[in-house]
């Protein structure tokens, strides 16, 4: 029963999805501004009419996106210091025309890329492997200059199923922006992928346009993430490590202030900012310098810096203290990160290991960085393009480990959100108690009161946490109703089919626990209809018969879009946001309710 009325909401989606396909259709051909695309050439336009039938929902996204870039601007820009040049306008017209489908192969191109990789593959072959990016930094960063006895890097970059273009452009913009004398060696860990390009493509080309600098490290089985950094470590012979992801672009002088801060104290780690490249345009953009924390759902978060962390003598270059990492990209002494515990091994695939060694930095002696001065792009997906080989959930394997080993009495604050997982095993932590007791590290309440005192215990008194969207930095579109969402004819409420923080999570329609704050939606300004404070209802990008998805918010409209207020075919409404002043009122009565509009069969 309720996979079917589930099945009857998702056809609501797919008829809302094609309506808009024909009102932006149309909206198209009578649209000046996007008369150029009309001359788009396509294979094989046949009896529908300017484009075979299998182009028209996702070709009215492409132009839809284009005209997105070229008219709003990022909202990020808000939040960049004036000095920053507007770093989007060199790269509209040119991420525009280089997503163009000009033949099936590139639309195949495009929804394969999506598939695999969460991304636009076909722009990112399209840019090839070197590109400038706009300099992001702020203007003060501009005039500092650094000693020239800098410790050397091993920059280790660990992969899995990554596209080999975008591989090549972060191994290239690390050789082209890096001083050939900082750069001792790049170490590439292939996570046993199973692209064949990542093979035999990428050591020939290793071979013929690489050599020396570049060692190729293939696991023979899949490790994950954690223990594949543990392995790029292991080969590394350069004083300093630099993590990256496999899908970033390091900035003009990214490495220079990161070696600099490890210099004047071994026991720093440091993060550059890491700024944003759009999964759908690849273009490059500035981020706010923002720091990291967490939550007790051991999620990261992204906080604003306390004003009582800037403005010290050194001004916007000065380092941001920063309670916990993000995890992709960081710079630390490699006999500091031996010492430290390197990670630990028993955590699996993907997930936690950021907040762990970022607890254990703190809590252990050491400190954690965010360098303004060093910005390094990351391709922000939509969601995580691959799982882990038995569908483990393995963030929360991690978690539980590190909530074992790290949390002290501040557990409880975990278990009581996830209950289920007071039981569960979480295999042998032994060692990672000893590396605590051994570095002698001091407790979490330590960390807690010292390094991030806006962490508060959840209770009655609690302010919510608010998560910052990294698409438009700290500033939240406005609320224009929070409720539940209703489905009328079962009188069900529609609410996360595991967990509402389960990025990737499926939706469904269950009976309504006005006790559970995990319920309760917000529909903003943006038109996001964002679950539990955190996740928006996303339509995935690829397949249009996908069902929608909780993914995380990132605020550039599109498959995030959601519209109220049309009746169904049969004239009825089928479902409606009912708006709950105050959050958990339990029987409000009907006339209280506000309705948004419908969403329809
Ligand atoms: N990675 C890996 N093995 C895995 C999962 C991920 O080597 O099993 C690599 C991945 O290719 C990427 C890095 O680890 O270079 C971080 O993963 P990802 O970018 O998916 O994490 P996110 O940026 O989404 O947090
Ligand atoms: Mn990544």
């Amino acid at each position: 029963m309720g996979s079917v009325t589930v099945r009857y909401f998702c056809y609501g989606c797919l008829f809302t999805s094609a309506t808009w396909t024909v009102l932006l259709f149309i909206y198209f051909n009578f649209s000046e501004v996007t008369q150029p695309l009309k001359n788009v050439p396509i294979k094989g336009s046949g009896p529908h009419g300017p484009f075979p039938k299998k182009f028209y929902p996702r070709f009215t996204r492409g132009p839809s996106r284009v005209l997105e870039s070229q008219f709003k601007v990022n909202r990020i820009d808000d939040m960049i210091d004036s000095h920053v040049e507007d770093p989007e306008k060199g790269n509209m017209k040119f991420s525009s025309e280089l997503g163009m489908i000009f033949n099936e192969r590139d639309q195949e191109l495009r929804d394969l890329g999506y598939q695999k990789h969460a991304f636009n593959m076909l722009i990112s072959n399209r840019l090839g492997y070197h590109r400038d990016v706009p300099d992001t930094r702020n203007a003060a960063c501009k005039d500092k200059s650094y000693p020239v006895d800098l410790p050397v890097a091993s920059v280790v970059i660990c992969f899995y199923n990554e596209a080999l273009s975008a591989l090549l452009r972060t191994v290239h913009s690390v050789l082209d922006r890096t001083p050939a004398q900082l750069l001792h060696e790049i170490i590439l860990v292939d996570d046993d992928s199973d692209f064949d390009d990542l093979k035999g493509e990428l050591e020939e080309y290793v071979q013929k346009y690489l050599p020396g600098k570049i060692k190729v490290i293939r696991n023979t089985k899949r490790e994950g993430l954690i223990r594949g950094r543990m392995i790029g470590a292991a080969h590394a012979t350069g004083e300093v490590l630099v993590f990256l992801d496999s899908h970033c672009e390091v900035n003009v002088m990214w490495l220079q202030p990161l070696l600099a801060a490890i210099q004047q104290d071994q026991r720093t780690v440091v993060c550059p900012v890491i700024d944003i490249i759009s999964a759908d345009t690849l273009a490059y953009s500035s981020s706010p310098v923002v720091r990291g924390g967490f939550n007790w759902g051991l999620h990261f978060k992204w906080d604003l810096v306390p004003l009582s962390e800037l403005g010290g003598p050194e001004g916007a270059t000065a380092p941001i203290k920063s309670p916990t990492m993000a995890g992709g990209l960081f710079a630390m002494n490699r006999h500091y990160f031996n010492e430290l515990g390197q990670y630990d091994s028993g955590m699996d695939i993907w997930g936690g290991e950021n907040l762990e060694i970022s607890f254990r930095i703190w809590m252990c002696g050491g400190k954690l960085f965010i360098i303004p001065c060093s910005r390094v792009g990351h391709i922000f997906r939509k969601r995580r393009p691959y799982g882990s080989p038995e569908g483990q959930d393995t963030m929360t394997h991690n978690s539980l480990r590190l909530a074992h080993v790290w949390l002290d009495e501040y557990k409880e604050q975990y278990f009581s959100l996830r209950p289920d997982l007071r039981t569960k095993s979480y295999g042998n932590i032994s060692e990672r108690v000893e590396l605590r007791r051994k570095l002698g590290c001091k407790s979490f309440k330590w960390y807690l009161d010292n390094i991030y005192p806006e962490m508060q215990i959840s209770g009655p008194n609690a302010k919510p946490q608010q998560p910052i969207f990294i698409n438009r930095g700290p500033k939240r579109p406005k609320v224009l109703q929070r409720g539940r969402l209703y489905h009328l004819q079962t009188d069900k409420c529609l609410v996360a089919q595991g967990r509402p923080s389960q990025k990737g999570g499926l939706v469904v329609l269950k009976a309504c626990d006005y006790s559970d704050p995990g319920q309760i939606w917000i529909y903003n300004e943006e038109h996001e209809l964002v679950l539990n404070n955190l996740l928006c209802l996303d339509m995935s990008e690829t397949r249009s018969s996908d069902p929608p998805r909780l993914m995380k918010c990132h605020g550039s409209g599109g498959s995030q879009q959601w519209t109220f207020g049309v009746r169904s075919l049969s004239g009825r409404r089928q479902a409606e946001l009912r708006v709950e002043p105050g959050g958990r009122t339990p029987s409000l009565p009907r006339s209280g309710r506000s309705q948004v509009g419908s969403i329809h069969e």
